[in-house]
């Protein structure tokens, strides 16, 4: 199925965006150099994305006045969080272009419908069962087995709303920590590799693919991104192939992150995908001809897709709140030139938030990996 293409947005339109957290900010910085104007639709008024918009709309999410303004001012919409309500999605549409689809974005928006869809498209996922409420439990468990995780169908991110299960008593109480929301549970894998193919489809059907990221978590929370991924060649074809594949299948438009474990035996399998762009693909910043955010702008205005070759080796490495006592030494940071630093605005730091990130460049992967580990050390990530 292919959307026909409508007329390309030129710089000088406005663009929308719902959500003025990290990646909103830097969708608006990339879209404000490309000439075009920024709508950033979030209640918090010192948020990150709005600070830099030339409009920050400080309402609600499900307001009808408020989005009925946003769909005044914009020519095309697009979102930075998945778990905007897709209602908020189908009423801006009445009114402008959205991308990704509401349809697209509700099925990121639940695990056992991306899990069924991803299976639909032809990829391989965790075994698992849906827990509807508590008298699946006993069925699913039997199904599954331990170990296995539990965890919520909606919203849940950076690892929360799982919890590791060993045994059925397990299972009951971790069903009742999470609040008896419904769930899935799904098999522990013998995880060897986690990777991310990062792509932006057209509204033609056309698809550039970034290249492969390996990544590393830290406490379910994506701590280093190093890329090229270390991995065989037909391994990034395979991931390659298996993104569009359910790309194609969502008739997705804008950027599209996929995540993969690599198992023990080679396996790829489908962990889940985010319908924007991915903290595991922030090294594009630095590191490629067109960076993912320029490529969400060039997608939600109907342009076409930019070059996303590597121009150097990579490794990025998020900055969380734990380390601001009150703020982290950046000058031991910023002695090595291959550094760069991207912080977020963000006046509060929390532990586990997100404050900003950094980027080593270097002649090849290893010396980026080993500046990376040393800049880690001398700021006090543990
Ligand atoms: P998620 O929120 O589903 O992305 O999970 C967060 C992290 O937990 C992943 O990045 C993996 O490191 C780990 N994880 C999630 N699901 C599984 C699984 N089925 N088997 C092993 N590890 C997993």
């Amino acid at each position: 199925m292919r959307t026909p293409a409508l007329p390309a947005l030129l710089p000088g339109a406005t663009l929308g965006m719902l959500g003025g957290g990290q990646l909103g900010r830097m969708f608006t910085l990339a879209a404000r150099v490309m000439g075009y104007r920024v709508v950033v639709l979030d209640p918090d008024p010192d948020s990150p994305a709005g600070q830099l918009a030339d409009i920050h709309l400080k309402g609600d999410y499900t307001a009808a006045a408020t989005l009925l303004h946003m769909g005044q001012l914009c020519d095309a919409i697009s979102t930075e969080w998945e778990n905007v309500p897709s209602l908020t999605l189908e009423i801006l549409a009445k009114h402008c272009r959205v991308h990704p689809s509401p349809a697209a974005v509700a099925v990121a928006q639940d695990r056992l419908l991306e899990k069924t869809r991803a299976r639909e498209c032809g990829l391989t996922t965790a075994p698992f069962a849906n827990i509807e409420d508590q008298s699946d439990l006993v069925s699913a468990w039997a199904q599954i087995g331990g170990p296995a995780l539990l965890k919520t169908r909606r919203l849940g991110y950076d690892g929360k709303g799982q919890v590791l299960i060993g045994n059925l008593d397990d299972l009951v109480s971790a069903y009742a920590q999470l609040g008896n929301v419904p769930c899935l549970l799904e098999g522990f894998l013998p995880l060897a590799q986690e990777v991310s193919v990062v792509l932006a489809r057209g509204a033609s059907g056309e698809i550039a693919f970034y290249p492969l990221a390996e990544n590393r978590h830290l406490r379910g929370i994506l701590d280093l991104s190093a890329v090229p991924a270390r991995v065989p060649a037909a391994l990034v074809t395979e991931a390659c192939n298996l993104a569009a594949n359910l790309a194609h299948g969502l008739d997705y438009v804008g950027v599209l992150a996929v995540e993969f474990f690599v198992l023990k035996d080679g396996q790829l399998v489908f962990n889940e995908m985010a319908p924007r762009p991915h903290n595991s693909g922030h090294y594009t910043l630095d590191a490629c001809v067109t960076d993912q955010f320029q490529q969400q702008v060039r997608a939600l205005a109907g342009l076409p897709l930019g070059d996303t070759r590597l121009v150097s080796p990579c490794v990025m490495v998020n900055l969380l709140g734990d380390i601001w006592q009150p703020e982290p030494h950046w000058d031991r940071l910023l002695k090595h030139p291959g550094v760069q630093l991207h912080l977020y605005g963000k006046r509060e730091a929390r532990p586990g938030r997100k404050m900003g990130h950094y980027t080593v460049l270097a002649d090849n992967l290893n010396t980026a990996l080993a500046i990376a580990e040393q800049t880690r050390a001398d700021l006090g990530i543990s």
